[in-house]
């Protein structure tokens, strides 16, 4: 999956608890709109991180990362261990411990669960694609599909440009649930928050 299907994906993923109503009033009233800016941007690294293992995808051309890109595909295979479950935990992990380190993780958790569901959501969209994944890496070398083989796609694919398109809809369309004052049961919470 090309990085601008993985991004739509891990946009719409990670934020989908925000359907759930309750789900949108405690976010809402839980965190400052600035952790919530450290949430987006989390997901969008971190639902591209898991192609660090290849030096020609997308963040791996670019500085910090190209570093890290380099290092790790040293020694792993690309869609080996960083496309697994066990390693899932891995990247989101070093966070949790960065922020806990800096006393902000009490403030800042919300990033972490978003970095990891934007990172399981890359894995999603990978067995999307004919190549699968190994999630149970190395405990198995099972490849995984989530989709009947006929509907898999190859990279970039005009399938593919369907796909993203529609994980960009959802993405909207969660987007503007959370925005819309009137999705939400306290809206002098919101008023207060955002004025
Ligand atoms: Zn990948």
């Amino acid at each position: 999956m090309t990085y601008k299907g993985h991004l739509a994906l891990g946009y719409a993923f990670s934020l989908s608890p925000l359907l759930l109503f309750d789900v949108r009033n405690y976010v809402l009233n839980s965190f400052s709109p600035f952790v919530l800016v450290c949430s987006f941007i989390a997901i969008y690294f971190f639902s591209l991180f898991p192609d660090l293992d290849e030096p020609k995808a997308y963040l791996s051309k670019r500085f910090p990362w190209n570093f890290i890109s380099i290092l790790l595909s040293f020694f792993v295979d690309h869609r080996g261990i960083t496309h697994t479950l066990i390693f899932s935990f891995v990247f989101p992990a070093i966070l949790a411990i960065i922020l806990y380190s800096f006393n902000l993780l009490d403030k800042y958790w919300i990033c972490v669960v978003v970095a990891w569901m934007a990172y399981i959501s890359h894995l999603i969209g990978d067995s999307l694609t004919k190549s699968g994944v190994k999630w149970l890496y190395p405990f198995s070398n099972k490849n995984f599909h989530l989709l009947p083989k006929k509907l898999t796609f190859r990279t970039g694919s005009f399938v593919e440009t369907i796909f993203t398109f529609l994980f960009f809809l959802l993405f909207g369309y969660e987007m503007y649930l959370f925005y819309t004052p009137f999705s939400h049961s306290n809206l002098h919470h919101y008023f207060h928050l955002f004025l």
